[in-house]
């Protein structure tokens, strides 16, 4: 895309991937250029843009400076260090100190990783991809890991030429939102690809020697299509071997389409009974993979469910099977406790301090097992 905008300066987009907070953002492109999922506020209202390669260099150039600057102060550990950072702050514009504070939480995580943003990076030219990335490398060449969302969709459209040369010049991770493979449910929720799209795009990221993580939506396929979207999503993630396979529960925040959907009836969000189930039933039915699971969002309900496949399927699954055998009474004190952040795993239930605080917060809020719910809804709105 051509185009003859202004440079005005450093730039950072509003997410990444939990994994990636120690990594420096770099902004590749601007929202998302899908921007249609029903079940994603993120960039919505938001317009898409590719940013010129020149700026992108401009930014790799600006944080190498700050790194340097940032980097000199270090080497003195006069004591002054404070006042040195705020005398480079002083008199700068925004941009710069995003830019100088992007640099100095890099240097002290380490400069390791970087992460290409906002939502689907490997939409612009690879060639142009290539320029960026191998600026990366030259600039910073201590970097181990270089990661960027994608989607399936348009991964599925890169030649495994180009994706081969993406990989030599530093691209070494790729997060997907697969969400399901389920093709009723990706149609749906208007997720814009389908099952053998996300296995054609998969598989060219291992091809090319890319890690790959792959994210599951426990609750997108609602009631109706709960057991589908667990084994279709199964059947897919077997076919790729995705390194990561990571769970991220469906949240349903009031600026999303899919919550209408939820207001009207045509979308019966699950709770945590049958998401857990459905997570049960995935996790049950992934066989012969490598892969590595992961379950680092809030919204999950547990966060131990954790582990690599195979060796570790009884492991993970193990506290779904004992959630679901409870009396309803324990689930429910469990739920509320997760749902209110007491809790973080299933055996904080039988921490007596944490039972009691959960306990309480179960009466304060009055919730019942008719309407927890209810509860939990409200509750995962305050994390989205
Ligand atoms: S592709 Fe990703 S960022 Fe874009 S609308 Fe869908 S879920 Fe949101």
């Amino acid at each position: 895309m051509k185009t003859c905008e202004e440079y005005e300066g450093f730039e950072l987009g509003p997410i990444r991937p939990p994994s990636e907070a120690k990594s420096l953002m770099l902004r590749i492109t601007r929202n998302c250029p899908w921007n249609s999922c029903t079940f994603c506020g993120l960039y919505k209202g938001q317009k898409f843009s590719i940013r010129p390669v020149s700026h992108i260099i401009k930014d790799i150039d600006v944080i190498r400076y700050y790194v340097d600057e940032i980097q000199k102060i270090m080497a003195q550990s006069d004591g002054a260090a404070h006042h040195q950072y705020m005398n480079l702050m002083a008199g700068q514009p925004e941009s710069d100190r995003m830019a100088l504070h992007a640099a100095l939480i890099w240097v002290q995580g380490g400069m390791q990783s970087i992460f290409l943003q906002d939502a689907n990076t490997l939409i612009i030219k690879p060639d142009d991809l290539v320029e960026i990335l191998k600026h990366v490398q030259k600039s910073f060449p201590q970097v181990e890991r270089i990661t960027s969302y994608a989607r399936s969709h348009t991964i599925a459209r890169i030649s495994d030429d180009d994706m081969a040369c993406i990989a030599a010049a530093g691209l070494n991770r790729i997060h997907i939102g697969m969400e399901s493979a389920c093709d009723e449910v990706l149609d749906f929720v208007k997720k814009g690809v389908d099952k053998k799209t996300h296995i054609i795009a998969g598989q060219k990221v291992k091809r090319a020697g890319i890690e790959l993580s792959e994210y599951f939506m426990p609750g997108l396929g609602g009631v109706t299509l709960s057991r589908e979207n667990a084994l279709e999503t199964a059947d897919a993630l077997n076919q790729i071997n995705p390194d990561f396979i990571r769970i991220r529960t469906l949240g349903l925040p009031e600026n999303v389409e899919l919550y209408k959907d939820f207001q009207s009836g045509s979308f019966i969000k699950p709770g945590d009974l049958p998401m857990a189930e459905e997570l049960l039933l995935l996790l049950d039915n992934l066989n012969g993979i490598t892969s590595t699971v992961k379950s680092d969002h809030i919204l999950n309900l547990f966060q131990e469910v954790e582990g690599r496949l195979p060796e570790d399927k009884e492991r993970m699954t193990a506290p779904l099977r004992a959630f679901l055998a409870m009396p309803p009474e324990e689930q429910l004190i469990y739920m509320v406790g997760r749902r209110t952040g007491i809790f973080s795993k299933l055996e904080d239930l039988y921490d007596s301090e944490l039972r009691n605080h959960a306990e309480k917060a179960r009466i304060a809020h009055r919730v019942t097992l008719d309407n927890v719910d209810d509860f939990t809804l409200e509750m995962m709105k305050q994390f989205i």
